[in-house]
């Protein structure tokens, strides 16, 4: 049985990747702030028969990232994949932006996904197979007006990305980004809500003109297709795709 760590995935895209690794027969670790995080466990494990735990590891302690990693150990016996998804975001002009704000940004988005792969990466390197997906964004690829931190931790991760390729290459690991346009979870409700604000717009005038102005395909992407790649990218036939930012995201970064 392969196992996964996801972090963030008792709430939004975390949990739908889980979701399609469960039914592909993985073992996960579940991980996130959300209260009900066992039950969430719990009920993936019941419903897919698949083996789960849930560590409740504050991504913002490296304490705590230590002890994802050993849990993940202890339950599996070993790590094939870490897909690093957790993410905050914040919006606001930069003559406004709140240092706590910038600093849990970069501390969740880009220091945690870094410790988090350390935690595993000699490992993985023992072990001469791993896979790290990085969940990024368009906007790791793009930028857009009053998000500073989180388009700088998410270029950080794009860059992250291509040195653990380089690093892992020869040790069988490899490391990709799949960058997401707009999906609707809790992370989006809440930043229409800041971008109407922001904007000075009603809440449907930011969906329309705001966010999915900039994708060619005016829909929310899915987490079942962020699921599904994700899965692809863990498999073994996916050995050569290394270093990658791949957008799902409607047509956005081609313009
Ligand atoms: P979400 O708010 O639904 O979920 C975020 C998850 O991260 C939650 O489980 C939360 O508890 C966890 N988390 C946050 N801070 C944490 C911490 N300190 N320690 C442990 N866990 C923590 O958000 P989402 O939309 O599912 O976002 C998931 C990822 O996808 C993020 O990295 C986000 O930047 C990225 N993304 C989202 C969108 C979108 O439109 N929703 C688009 C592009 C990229």
């Amino acid at each position: 049985m392969k196992n996964v760590i996801i972090t963030g995935s008792t709430s939004g895209i975390g949990l739908g990747i889980a979701r399609e690794f469960a039914k592909a027969g993985y073992g996960i670790t579940f991980n996130g702030l959300e209260k009900n995080g066992e039950e969430i466990a719990a009920q993936i494990a019941q419903e897919f028969g698949v083996k789960t735990i849930f560590v409740a590891a504050n991504l913002l302690k490296l304490e705590e990232i230590k002890q994802l990693a050993e849990k993940t150990f202890e339950a599996f016996g070993k790590v094939d994949v870490l897909v690093n998804n957790a993410g905050v975001q914040f919006v606001s002009p930069v003559e406004d932006f709140p240092e706590d704000k910038w600093r849990l940004i970069m501390g969740v988005n880009l220091d945690a996904t870094f410790f988090l792969t350390q935690a595993v990466w000699k490992h993985m390197k023992e072990r001469k197979f791993g896979r790290v997906i990085n969940i990024t964004s368009a906007h790791g690829l793009r930028a857009s007006e009053f998000k500073s931190a989180y388009v700088a931790s998410k270029h950080a991760v794009t860059g992250l990305t291509k040195v653990l390729a380089l690093e892992g290459a020869e040790f069988g690991i490899t490391c990709n980004a799949i960058c997401p346009g707009y999906v609707k979870t809790p992370l989006v409700e809440g930043q229409i809500k800041d971008q109407a604000k922001a904007h000075n717009m009603s809440e449907e005038e930011v969906i329309q003109k705001v966010m999915l102005k900039k994708q060619a395909i005016k829909e929310f992407v899915s987490v079942e297709l962020l699921g599904k790649l994700a899965l692809f990218l863990a498999s073994e036939e996916a050995n050569m795709i290394t270093g990658t930012s791949i957008p799902v995201e409607g047509g956005w970064v081609v313009q």
